[in-house]
């Protein structure tokens, strides 16, 4: 019976294939463009980067890391390996680099991974990370909390520095348009504060805009009108609101931002999976309830991409993809997760909807022994690994010949998101 057990076993497992080689080294030379990442800024001296996420994740309470992203994980040595080389102390070697390269680090970590470009999910750019290796998307969650927010906060010990966290940023997004505080109407404050910043970051190079909103509340955003809104907004300066008001309130600012971003062309993203932290709501975060916003006639102009691919609703997101106006990527995924089991998510969207699948890395410095470098590294080699599964197994269960599977590569790894962003 053991035996048995033990040969059926070996079976399944030469059953699985591995990939073409031929397609592995296509997919190896192909120069990608990464949907979303989070690449920190060269600095020297005492200067500290902060601007890498609007949310950082460091100070959350305890929880259960998956295996692959914890504390002495295998595959941080083997990123360091291939990045910097066979040396026993790979911080002074980062800074040796660092002090090497200057201004041109950041482009030195995309030429190791083949990434040419590299959407930088930032608050903020800055020396070092230029156009056109580096794409800025802002992020404006922050103009979805203009009231008080004590109520919100209060829920857990995440929750509360992640207010604080947006109470900041808008702060610092209603200084740079030359205000202390919240106008006293929502006219003024789409007026004077939320286009005027869009704008800005528009000019500012802006592709895209992203929201963490999934680690704030759920991603249902109901249809409000203005009039409600404007109601709650003004009586909530004088007492704060009930947080079933305080939520329509958001429903409308989101909506009126991405309308916006259409008027300007940006795409909106949106963090659409599990997330990190032992509070996170995953339920909250299925993208299937951003079906009624990609379904809202007024915004079927605006391009929508879902990002990590709606781990674990994979296959709920799939359908999502005939929506002319929605895009998935599968960061996150690819340190998350084995290359195996990303492969069969991949392989599931190429069948359906190859136009709209995007590759992606969300490279996140993480600690100083899993930076943004090592992030890449996993996510990009785990990402194209698993691409490769996905396409092995198509041609060999006939679905495509070697030549389309190239192009597959192609439009997953590029010129999907080069004609979504509209790049050369
Ligand atoms: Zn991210």
């Amino acid at each position: 019976m053991r035996l048995a057990v033990l040969l059926l076993a070996a079976v399944s497992a030469s059953a699985q294939l591995d990939i073409d080689s031929q397609l592995a080294d296509e997919i190896a030379r192909i120069k990608a463009i990464d949907n979303h990442a989070h690449p920190v800024r060269p600095t020297f001296g005492n200067d500290k980067d902060t601007d890498f996420d609007a949310l950082p994740v460091d100070s959350m309470e305890a929880y259960t890391e998956p295996v692959r992203t914890r504390a002495g994980s295998p595959l941080v040595p083997e990123a360091d390996r291939a990045l910097f080389g066979a040396t026993r102390d790979v911080r002074a070697r980062k800074q040796q680099l660092l002090q090497e390269k200057r201004e041109s680090y950041a482009n030195w970590v995309l030429d190791q991974l083949g990434i040419e470009t590299m959407l930088a999910n930032r608050v903020a750019m800055g020396p070092g990370l230029a156009s056109p290796r580096f794409l800025w998307v802002p992020f404006e969650d922050a103009f979805m909390y203009p009231l008080n927010n004590g109520g919100l906060a209060a829920k857990n010990s995440d929750r509360k520095t992640f207010f604080a966290d947006e109470e900041r940023l808008l702060k610092r997004y209603l200084k740079e348009c030359g205000l202390a505080a919240p106008p006293a109407t929502l006219d003024l404050y789409l007026q004077k504060v939320v286009s005027p910043t869009l704008e800005r970051h528009k000019r500012g190079g802006a592709v895209a805009v992203k929201f963490e909103a999934a680690y704030l509340r759920p991603l249902q955003f109901a249809d409000v009108p203005r009039s409600e809104a404007a109601r709650i907004y003004a009586g909530a300066h004088s007492l704060p609101a009930p947080e079933a008001d305080y939520r329509r309130l958001q429903d409308f600012l989101l909506r009126f931002i991405a309308s916006e971003c259409g008027r300007l062309g940006l795409a909106v993203h949106f963090h659409a999976a599990a997330g990190a932290g032992g509070y996170f709501d995953v339920a909250g975060a299925n993208p299937l309830l951003l079906e009624p916003l990609f379904d809202d006639p007024k915004l079927r102009s605006v391009n929508f991409a879902m990002l990590h691919g709606g781990w674990p609703f994979t296959h709920q997101l799939t359908p999502l993809l005939s929506k002319p106006n929605a895009y998935a990527d599968f960061s996150q995924q690819t340190f998350v997760n084995y290359p195996r089991a990303v492969s069969e998510v991949i392989r599931e969207w190429l069948e359906y909807a190859p136009e709209k699948v995007l590759f992606a890395t969300d490279a996140y410095p993480f600690s100083d022994e899993m930076g943004w470098e090592e992030a890449g590294w996993v996510a990009n080699s785990t990402g194209r690994q698993a691409l490769g599964l996905a396409l092995t197994e198509m041609m060999h269960d006939g679905e495509i010949t070697r030549e389309r599977a190239v192009e597959l590569a192609r439009m997953v790894l590029r010129d999907n998101a080069r004609k979504l962003y509209k790049l050369n």
